[in-house]
C-alpha cells in the first residue's frame, strides 16, 4: 500500500464514514453500534477514532476504513479506494492492479458478464425470435425505454451460443464456467433436457445454461451484472421451470442480491423507503410508473443480509406482494424478518390484477394510488386475520391472537409491541391483560429459539487457545505494538535474534516492521486486517492500559519489557529442552540409566514450569 492510502485515511474521520452506514453511539472514548455484519441486539461493534480502526467482538471482523467500505459495500480494494478518494478529495494516480489475484478473477468475471449482457440484448432487439420476445414484453406493459434501462435480453435457443461467443473473445472455458453462464458436462451425463433441437446434442464439455429464455440481468450495487434471472420464453417449452437463476458464484450470492438495487438506491435514500415486490417484472413496472425505490429478491426469501443492505439507504420497507396465498405468506415472512431488524414495515394491497405488473398495464395511476395507500404492516395483517370467517367466534379469536403474536414477538421496540397488543385486544373485544399474557408466552418461546451470537469475552485477554506461552507473549507484543509507538520502538531495539526471529513468524509483525507509522494501512488482505483489529482491540481492553493518558506510555514500555524478558527465557528454555532431549537420547544409547533418569527429571521440571505459567 502506498502513501496515497495513508493520505486518504488521514483526511477522513473513520467515525464519519462508518456513521454513514451504522448508528454509532459514544461510550467513553469508544464508539459502539450493533454490528452491520452479523445479527445482534447488544452492540459489540467498536470504532476507535484515535486509531482509525474498527472491530466487532461478535463476528471478529475488523480493520481500517478501507476494510469497512469493502465489507459493507461489497467492493474490492480498488473500488473502495476510488470511493474513499472521492470522499477525501484525493486524486488517484494510475493504478496498476497490484491487488490480490482473487480480485483479478473477479474483474474478469465482471467483464464476461458485461459482454454476455450485451450479447443477450442484441439477440433481443435484432434476432427474429427476439422480436417475439419484445412483443411479449410490450404485451406485459413494458416500454422500450424500460427494457433498455434494465438491459433485458434474450438467450437464443441452442447449446453453445454464449459459450462460443465468449471463447472467441479470448476467455477460457473455466472462467466462463465460473460466472455460471455455462455448465460443464460430467461423464455419462446428458445435458439437461431442453427445447433445443435434440438432434444437435452438444459436442463440447460445456454448454449454455440459459437457452431460449428472456434474460433479466441482476446487478451489484454499482449496477454491474453479476448474474441473471431467466424466464422461459413465452411459446417455448413451458414445461421447464418458469424462472431459473444463476447459481452461487464468486460474484453472485442470492442471499445478498437485490434485483434493481443500483437503479433504486438513490430513490430509496431520498424517500427513506424501499418497496419490495415479488417479481423482476413488477420492479420494472413500478419504476415505469414513476416509483423508482423498488427492488425484488430472486428465488429466495428475504434475508437479513438483504435487509442490512437496504437499511443503509432507508429504514422503511413497504411490502407489495401478490394477493394469492403464496404471495401473502411470503409477505408475512418478510415482515417478520424486517420487524426483527427494526424496520418500519408497511404493506400495500393490490386492488386489481394478479401482480403489480398487471396493475401497471391496466392503469399506472392505480399503482401509484395503491402505493400511497400503504398501511403499517401490523395493521394490514391484523385486518387480514380479522377477515377470516370464524373471526367472531371464541375459537377464531384465539387463533387470531396466536397468529398475530408471531408478528408481535418479532417487533424490536417494546413500545411498539405494547401499542399493537392493545390494538389487537380492541379489535377482537378482549381484555388487553389476557391478550398480553398470550403474547408474552409466544414472545418467550421465540426468544428461546433465537440464534444469538455470543460476544467474545473482552475482559479475558490472551485466551489459552492461543497455545504455547511463547505464542501468547508474541501475540501480546504484537498487540502492544499496534496500540503504541513506544511499544514499537522498544521491541525494535531488541537484540536477541531468537526473539526477533520468533516475532517475525507472526503475520502482522511483518507489516509493523515495514510500515511502522501506520502498520494496518499496509495490510490489504481482509483476513489479516481482521486479525490485526482483533489483537489491537483486545489489547486496548487490557485493564493495565486503562490508565490516564500521561501514565499510559510508561506503563506500556514496562509491559513490553516484561513480555520481552519472558519471551527470551521462554525461547532459550526451549533450546534447553531440545538440548536435554538430545542428551537423554545419548545417555539412552550409551546405556547410562542413572544419567538418563537425572536428565529426564530436569526435563520434566522445565515442562511443568511451563505448564504452570500457562494457568
Ligand atoms: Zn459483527
Amino acid at each position: 500500500m502506498s502513501t496515497t492510502t495513508e493520505d486518504i485515511k488521514s483526511r477522513l474521520n473513520i467515525v464519519d464514514i462508518v456513521g454513514q452506514y451504522v448508528k454509532l453511539q459514544k461510550a467513553g472514548s469508544a464508539w459502539k453500534a450493533n454490528c452491520p455484519f452479523h445479527q445482534e441486539k447488544t452492540p459489540s461493534f467498536n470504532v476507535n477514532e484515535e486509531r482509525n480502526m474498527w472491530h466487532c467482538f461478535g463476528c471478529g471482523k475488523g480493520g481500517d476504513v478501507f476494510a469497512f467500505v469493502m465489507e459493507i459495500e461489497g467492493l474490492e480494494f480498488r473500488e473502495a479506494l476510488k470511493l474513499l478518494a472521492e470522499k477525501a478529495g484525493v486524486e488517484l494516480p494510475e493504478y496498476h492492479g497490484s491487488g490480490r489475484p482473487a480480485g483479478e478473477t473477479k474483474d474478469r468475471g465482471l467483464e464476461i458478464l458485461e459482454l454476455a449482457t450485451k450479447f443477450y440484448e442484441k439477440q433481443l432487439w435484432e434476432s427474429t425470435r427476439g422480436q417475439a420476445m419484445l412483443v411479449y414484453l410490450h404485451d406485459r406493459g413494458l416500454t422500450d425505454e424500460s427494457i433498455r434501462t434494465y438491459a433485458l435480453g434474450y438467450a437464443p435457443d441452442g447449446w453453445r451460443f454464449i459459450f462460443e461467443f465468449l471463447l472467441k473473445r479470448g476467455y477460457a472455458a473455466e472462467e466462463i464456467e465460473r460466472t455460471g453462464l455455462v455448465i460443464r458436462k460430467t461423464n455419462n451425463q446428458q445435458p439437461a433436457i431442453s427445447n433445443a433441437d435434440p438432434s444437435q446434442p452438444p459436442t463440447s464439455a460445456y454448454y449454455d445454461r440459459f437457452r431460449d429464455r428472456i434474460m433479466f440481468p441482476i446487478g451489484d450495487i454499482l449496477g454491474r451484472p453479476i448474474g441473471y434471472s431467466a424466464r422461459v420464453a413465452p411459446g417455448g417449452d413451458e414445461s421447464q421451470a418458469k424462472y431459473i437463476n444463476t447459481p452461487e458464484t464468486n460474484l453472485y450470492h442470492k442471499s445478498r442480491a437485490l434485483y434493481g438495487l443500483a437503479l433504486a438506491k438513490q430513490s430509496i435514500k431520498e424517500t427513506g423507503r424501499a418497496i419490495l415486490v415479488e417479481g423482476n417484472m413488477d420492479v420494472i413496472a413500478l419504476h415505469q410508473a414513476g416509483l423508482a425505490n423498488v427492488v425484488a429478491v430472486s428465488g429466495t426469501a428475504l434475508t437479513a443480509e438483504q435487509l442490512g443492505i437496504l437499511k443503509r439507504y432507508g429504514k422503511k420497507l413497504a411490502l407489495f406482494f401478490d394477493m394469492d396465498k403464496a404471495g401473502q405468506a411470503a409477505a408475512w415472512k418478510s415482515a417478520l424478518a424486517a420487524l426483527a431488524l427494526d424496520f418500519t414495515v408497511e404493506a400495500i394491497a393490490l386492488s386489481s390484477g394478479k401482480d403489480a405488473a398487471d396493475m401497471n398495464r391496466e392503469d399506472p395511476e392505480l399503482l401509484r394510488v395503491a402505493v400511497t395507500g400503504a398501511k403499517p404492516a401490523m395493521q394490514y395483517f391484523l385486518d387480514a386475520l380479522l377477515q377470516s370467517p370464524d373471526a367472531g367466534s371464541q375459537e377464531g379469536k384465539r387463533g387470531i391472537v396466536e397468529r398475530y403474536a408471531e408478528l408481535l414477538a418479532a417487533i424490536d421496540s417494546e413500545l411498539d409491541r405494547a401499542h399493537w397488543t392493545k390494538v389487537l385486544a380492541l379489535a377482537i373485544g378482549a381484555e388487553p391483560r389476557v391478550v398480553q399474557a398470550t403474547v408474552e408466552k409466544a414472545f418467550r418461546s421465540m426468544q428461546k429459539g433465537e440464534r444469538f451470537v455470543e460476544s467474545r469475552p473482552v475482559g479475558t485477554f490472551l485466551p489459552k487457545t492461543f497455545g504455547r506461552r511463547s505464542e501468547v507473549l508474541r501475540e501480546g507484543l504484537v498487540g502492544l505494538m499496534l496500540a503504541s509507538p513506544i511499544a514499537r520502538e522498544v521491541v525494535m531495539l531488541e537484540t536477541d535474534t531468537a526473539v526477533m526471529d520468533f516475532l517475525s513468524l507472526h503475520p502482522i509483525f511483518f507489516f509493523i516492521r515495514n510500515n511502522p507509522s501506520d502498520p494496518v494501512a499496509a495490510i490489504e488482505d481482509r483476513t489479516l486486517q481482521s486479525l490485526a483489529s482483533d489483537i489491537l482491540f483486545r489489547t486496548l481492553e487490557l485493564p493495565s492500559l486503562r490508565v490516564v493518558e500521561e501514565e499510559r506510555e510508561e506503563k506500556i514500555a514496562g509491559i513490553v519489557g516484561e513480555y520481552l524478558r519472558d519471551l527470551r527465557s521462554e525461547l532459550h528454555e526451549k533450546d534447553e529442552r531440545l538440548e536435554l532431549g538430545r542428551l537423554i537420547e545419548v545417555a539412552r544409547q550409551a546405556g547410562d540409566k542413572a544419567e538418563e533418569r537425572r536428565l529426564f527429571e530436569t526435563f520434566a521440571r522445565l515442562t511443568r514450569g511451563d505448564a504452570s505459567q500457562n494457568e
